[in-house]
C-alpha cells in the first residue's frame, strides 16, 4: 500500500466526501490508495498507530477548521516516529494563509483548493520523481465533466449508518464576506444526468439519507426541480421506505414551481437550511451580502405555513456593524416567523475570508485559535459576546432541541431576545455551565425562572409536563421506515413534528 488518505471527521456520522473525491480521481494510483477516517477526540497515538499500520509512503490528510489542532498533533507525531512518510495536506483550512500555519510547516506538501487533479499528480511525482520542488501546490480546477464522481465509494456501512453527502454543484456566486464560498465568484454544476444516475445507484443500494453540500441549492431552478422530482418519485414509489433530503437554499429565490415541489414532500422527508445571517441592511451592505429581507421573510413564512419542510434558519451574531439591539430585532423578527430551528451562530474568521478587511474599522477581535470566533467588536464588548455565546448554547438546548415546545412561548413572551437573554444570564448564574445540564435539571430551572417571573406554579408544571409527555409521544412518531436511521439523523425534527 502506498497512499493513505485520512482525516478526522467531526462525527462518525459524517463520511468525508472530499477524500472520496480524491480516491475516485487517483487514476492509475487508485489501486494503491486507501481511506482511513477518524473522529475528533481520538487519541493522537492511536490515530498515528493506525495510520502506520498501513505502512504508507504518502499520507494525505484533510484539514478543516474542526480538526486542525488535532491534525497538527497527528502530523507532528508522525514526523517524529516515521519521518520517511511524506505528508501531503489539503482541505479548506490549509488552502489559505498556508505558510503561517504550524501544520503546514510540519508537513511536506500542501495542495490548496481543488485536489482532484493536483493531488494524484503530486503523488506521482513523489513516487516516481523528480522530487517536487515547491511545498505549496495550488490545486488545478478540472472542468466539472472531468471530475470522476465518488459515490460508489460509499460502502455498505456508510450507506447504513452515515450521512451521505452529495453535491450537484460547487461554488457560490454570492459574496458574503464571512464565507469561504464568497471566493468562488460563481457556481459550477456537475452534469445533472450523471449525478442523478449516481443518486439512483445509491438509492438502489439502500441509501435514504442525502445531505446536499451545494452552497445554494436553488440557484438553477430547473436543476433543483429535477433533483426534487427524483426524491418525489422515490417517495411515491416507496412510501414505506422514504428518502430524506437536506438542501441549503437562499430564501429570497423560491419561484412558484419550486414551492410547488417543496409542498409535495411529506413530513419528515425534507430539511431546508436557510441562511438569513442578518436582517440588518447596513450590515448586509458591509459584508456584501445581497438579500431581499421582505421576500426572505415572506418565503420562510410560506414554508412554515404551507409546506412540511423542516426549516433550519441561520443567524450570525458579531458581524461588523451589528450591535446587540439590531441583532435582537433580527432575532425577534425571525422568531415571529416560527421556523423549527434558529441556528444562532457567532461570527468566525475562516481563513481566507474577506471579512478581515473590516478589522480596523469595526475593531474586530478574533480568537487566534480555531474556530477563530469573534471575541469583541466596536459595538459588542467581550463580556456581552460571551453572553451571546451562552445564549446560543442555551437556545440550542431549550428551543432548537424541541424539548420545550409548549413551554418556550411562555419563556419568550412578546420580547423573545430580551427574555431569553434574561433566562440565559439567570441559568448561567445558577449553573456556571452551558454543557452537561441534565434535561430534568434544565426543566426544573426553566420552571423556576418562569415562576420567578410571576407564572403560576400549576401552569408551569402543566406546561413542562406536556413537554415531557411530548417526549414520550415522540417515541411513537417515526419517519416511516428506516426508523432507527431516520430517528438518529433527525431526532430534533421528529420532536418538532411531534410538538
Ligand atoms: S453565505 Fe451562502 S450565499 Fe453567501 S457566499 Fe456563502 S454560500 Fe454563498
Amino acid at each position: 500500500m502506498t497512499i493513505l488518505l485520512s482525516t478526522l471527521n467531526a462525527r462518525f456520522a459524517h463520511a468525508s466526501l472530499g477524500l472520496r473525491y480524491l480516491i475516485a480521481n487517483m487514476g492509475d494510483l487508485q489501486g494503491d490508495t486507501r481511506l482511513q477516517e477518524f473522529v475528533i477526540g481520538a487519541k493522537t497515538t492511536e490515530v498515528v498507530e493506525r495510520i502506520l499500520a498501513y505502512q504508507p509512503r504518502i499520507v494525505g490528510l484533510g484539514v478543516y477548521i474542526w480538526n486542525v489542532e488535532e491534525s497538527t498533533r497527528v502530523v507532528a507525531m508522525l514526523k517524529r516516529v516515521a519521518p520517511e512518510i511524506v505528508i501531503v495536506l489539503g482541505g479548506p483550512e490549509v488552502s489559505h494563509e498556508t505558510q503561517e500555519q504550524h501544520i503546514a510547516q510540519l508537513a511536506d506538501y500542501v495542495v490548496t483548493g481543488w485536489g482532484e487533479a493536483t493531488f494524484p499528480q503530486l503523488c506521482r511525482q513523489i513516487l516516481n520523481g523528480p522530487k517536487p520542488l515547491m511545498k505549496i501546490h495550488a490545486g488545478v480546477q478540472l472542468p466539472m465533466s472531468e471530475i470522476k464522481l465518488p459515490y460508489a465509494l460509499y460502502d455498505d456501512k456508510d450507506i447504513a449508518h452515515r450521512n451521505l453527502y452529495v453535491e450537484a454543484s460547487r461554488g457560490c456566486p454570492f459574496k458574503c464576506e464571512f464565507c469561504l464560498s464568497s471566493l468562488d465568484k460563481t457556481s459550477w454544476p456537475f452534469d445533472l444526468d450523471a449525478f442523478l444516475a449516481e443518486l439512483e445507484a445509491l438509492h438502489a443500494r439502500g441509501a435514504r439519507l442525502f445531505k446536499f453540500v451545494d452552497r445554494t441549492f436553488n440557484l438553477n431552478i430547473k436543476s433543483s426541480l429535477r433533483i426534487m422530482q427524483f426524491f418525489l418519485d422515490k417517495l411515491a414509489q416507496h412510501p414505506d421506505d422514504p428518502v430524506y433530503a437536506h438542501f441549503e437554499v437562499v430564501p429570497d429565490h423560491l419561484p412558484d414551481a419550486l414551492k410547488e415541489a417543496i409542498r409535495k414532500f411529506p413530513p419528515g422527508t425534507l430539511q431546508l437550511e436557510i441562511g438569513i445571517q442578518t436582517f440588518n441592511p447596513e450590515v448586509q451592505a458591509i459584508i456584501s451580502r445581497k438579500q431581499n429581507d421582505e421576500k426572505s421573510a415572506a418565503n420562510i413564512r410560506w414554508l412554515c405555513e404551507q409546506s412540511h419542510a423542516h426549516l433550519h434558519v441561520d443567524l450570525i451574531a458579531g458581524l461588523p456593524g451589528e450591535d446587540i439591539d439590531s441583532f435582537a430585532r433580527g432575532f425577534d423578527r425571525l422568531v415571529a416567523i416560527k421556523p423549527h430551528e434558529i441556528q444562532f451562530g457567532i461570527l468566525k474568521r475562516l481563513r481566507g475570508t474577506p471579512v478581515i478587511r473590516h478589522t480596523e474599522a469595526y475593531k474586530l477581535v478574533f480568537d487566534p485559535h480555531p474556530p477563530y470566533t469573534i471575541l469583541s467588536t466596536d459595538r459588542i464588548g467581550f463580556t456581552d459576546m460571551q453572553r451571546l455565546v451562552r445564549f446560543a448554547r442555551y437556545w440550542d438546548m431549550i428551543a432548537n432541541s424541541g424539548r420545550f415546545a409548549n413551554t418556550l412561548p411562555f419563556v419568550l413572551g412578546d420580547a423573545p431576545f430580551e427574555r431569553f437573554m434574561a433566562l440565559s444570564d439567570w441559568l448561567y448564574a445558577r449553573t456556571d455551565a452551558t454543557h452537561r445540564i441534565a434535561l430534568d435539571r434544565l426543566a426544573a430551572l426553566v420552571g423556576q425562572w418562569l415562576q420567578e417571573r410571576g407564572h403560576d406554579a400549576a401552569q408551569v408544571a402543566s406546561l413542562l409536563g406536556s413537554d415531557y409527555a411530548g417526549q414520550a409521544n415522540m417515541q411513537h412518531i417515526k419517519v416511516k421506515s428506516n426508523k432507527e436511521r431516520s430517528d438518529v439523523a433527525n431526532p430534533r425534527q421528529t420532536r418538532h413534528i411531534a410538538a
